[in-house]
């Protein structure tokens, strides 16, 4: 159970001497309940489709719905929560056609990325790469879900940032931040150590100026993150209270 997940980011407010305005209790509420749903999606509690019944939520935090509804578009604004008309709030549900497609679209221009990067990478370029490396190795071991997911996805942004393709590092960026949530939900912390094991290889074979297997790698590496992915199997639409239990206060 990830403790650190549970916490939200609560400032000292009421030690603080009351100089600056006042900062609605409300929204801690809203950050308490949005943090809590985040956990039980990423955690498999809920499922993508899941129903998330504003007047539940509020009864389970003994909270206002108007608290409950601030948190589900937060949680919007993020892709976690879709919001639909007249329906309600459902759990974020990405298609696996959709995360095919971005996959096929990152395999080609990642070999394009490889070929640049082998050409281009100067001795500095590869300290960088290698400072990332150890910062994703040591989070990757770790629950802290949402920080690996990041550093993973990083990893081939930066590759692209070092040799100055800053196009196609924003292109990346945005086909990486597309998969999110399917990371989020369905990467395990082992195929995240595998993944990050993986970066460490591409890294070596790009040292040593190896394109063709640097290529290999890559492309081995982004068939393996799709199939971990989307073959992964879901968890079942489980009940919002008992979802949400371990969080109510
Ligand atoms: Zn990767």
């Amino acid at each position: 159970m990830n403790a650190k997940a549970l916490t939200p980011n609560r400032t000292p407010q009421a030690t603080e001497p009351s100089t600056a305005a006042p900062v609605a209790p409300e929204q801690d509420s809203t950050q308490t309940i949005a943090a809590a749903i985040t956990s039980a999606i990423i955690e498999h509690r809920l499922a993508p489709g899941a129903k998330l019944t504003e007047q539940k939520i509020a009864a389970i935090y003994g909270v206002s719905r108007t608290i409950v509804r601030q948190a589900l578009f937060q949680l919007a604004r993020d892709h976690l929560v879709t919001l639909e008309p007249a329906r309600g709030a459902f759990v974020s549900k990405p298609s696996v056609e959709e995360a095919q497609q971005v996959f096929a679209v990152r395999r080609m221009l990642e070999q394009h990325l490889i070929e640049e990067f082998c050409d281009k990478a100067t001795t500095a370029d590869f300290r960088a790469m290698r400072a990332h490396l150890k910062q994703e190795q040591a989070v990757v071991g770790r629950v802290d879900v949402t920080g690996r997911t990041r550093l993973l996805g990083d990893f081939h942004v930066l590759m692209a940032e070092r040799i100055g393709n800053i196009v196609l590092a924003q292109i990346l960026s945005e086909l990486i931040s597309r998969c999110a949530l399917i990371t989020l939900m369905y990467q395990s912390s082992r195929a995240a150590q595998h993944s990050s094991d993986e970066h460490v290889a591409i890294l070596k074979a790009l040292e040593s100026r190896d394109v063709k297997l640097a290529k290999a790698l890559m492309e081995a590496h982004l068939r393996e993150t799709e199939n971990s992915l989307l073959y992964h199997p879901r968890a079942s639409s489980a009940d919002l209270k008992l979802a949400l239990a371990a969080y109510a206060a």
